[in-house]
């Protein structure tokens, strides 16, 4: 009765709810440390804008055309307002170009490791995927071998900048080499999650390049660094001779009005954008002190969280949750990703960490 693709498919484990992960283990608090999602919270403007919200509207189905925030993110991000696709979080994005573009048989290039999701609906579209393993030393993409792997039959590349989860990152030059070599009939489709958090450079996103390439589709989500995961909304920056097509596929009221509020309010408050890139990037660079003090390989990250080998990675991983702090394991044997917490959360982890190997 499945589709094929369906029976042997591995699904997207989520993140199980912390009260019900405290309880199940007896640990009395536990501080999600696995999911990239901002220790800083959210900006107040969102809180207030949630509140201000007026309950009447709860009836009336949501603006589909997500018109206000269109508008806004148009004149942020600087592109034309009906280039943009507002998904229930990037996930819905991500899910919407695989069942636009992908027909059986066709390739999917990405690097590996990357985010599961883009494979995760290309397997679910019997599409082939093509993983392209990165630099083991740096992490970094090898974007020579990605080039090389494109065949008649490629129809989409991912690229994820900086990557989920190695958090290496690749300049805009990078991006525009690479993107030289691919047919105009392949689509890339670049997700800059976490793009915000780059501080390497100061125009760091490929945002530019969507005047250079028809086949480039750019990606961002509020979940990260404005906090606002709970509301799920991501968008997407289309080129202009396929949006109507995806629009056409998307769900008509797929993003609620609540979310549309919130998501509006976050991108108004730059300055929290602006601080928490800031402590970001405080944690990283203790991250990595520790981490070089311990012995220990990374990845350079470019990100909020950081991917590093770790010798018995499973039993580091139940020892950090017995003593209240969850980080993310099974991405690579033998490699944790940890999501940067506050100060006194990433020196409690590092201690735990060091206590760990000195035993
Ligand atoms: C978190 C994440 C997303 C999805 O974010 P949403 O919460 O669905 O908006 C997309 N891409 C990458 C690389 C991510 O890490």
């Amino acid at each position: 009765m499945l589709k094929k693709t369906i029976e042997s498919l591995n699904p997207y484990v989520p993140e199980v709810p912390l009260a019900d992960l405290e309880k199940q283990l007896g640990v009395p608090k536990i501080v999600r440390m696995s999911a990239n999602e901002n220790p800083f919270g959210t900006s107040d403007n969102v809180r207030q804008a949630v509140l201000n919200w007026n309950f009447n509207q709860a009836r009336d189905y949501p603006d589909g055309d997500a018109e206000q925030l269109r508008q806004a993110v148009a004149k942020f991000v600087q592109v034309d307002p009906d280039q943009l696709l507002f998904g229930c979080g990037l996930d819905e994005v991500i899910e919407l170009v695989a069942r636009t573009f992908i027909e059986p048989g066709d390739e999917v290039l990405e690097p590996w490791p990357t985010f599961s999701e883009y494979k995760l609906h290309a397997e679910i579209e019997d599409a082939k995927i093509v993983d392209v393993p990165v630099n083991e030393t740096t992490g970094q993409f090898d974007l020579d071998a990605l080039a090389a792997a494109i065949t008649p039959k490629t129809k989409l590349i991912w690229l994820c900048n900086p990557n989920n989860p190695t958090g290496t990152y690749l300049q805009p030059e990078a991006i525009r080499d690479f993107l030289k070599k691919v047919p105009a009939n392949v689509l890339v489709l670049l997700d800059e999650a976490y793009m915000e958090f780059v501080t390497e450079v100061a125009q760091p996103s490929a945002l530019p390049l969507l005047k250079e390439f028809d086949n480039l589709v750019l990606m961002r989500t509020f979940s990260k660094i404005y906090g606002l995961a709970s509301f799920r909304v991501g968008y997407a920056v289309i080129p202009k001779a396929l949006i109507s097509s995806m629009q056409s596929v998307r769900l008509p009221y797929n993003l609620n009005t609540l979310s549309q509020v919130a998501a509006l309010a976050a991108l108004q408050d730059q300055d929290f954008v602006t601080q928490t890139r800031q402590r970001v990037a405080t944690a990283r660079q203790a991250w990595e002190t520790f981490l070089t003090q311990q012995g220990l390989t990374y990845y350079h990250s470019q990100a909020n969280f950081v991917f590093f080998n770790a010798p018995q990675a499973e039993q580091l991983k139940d020892y950090l949750l017995q003593n209240g702090y969850l980080v993310r394991s099974g991405l690579r044997p033998d490699w944790l990703r940890i999501t940067y917490g506050s100060t006194e959360q990433n020196q409690a982890v590092q201690k735990l960490i060091q206590t760990f190997y000195a035993n």
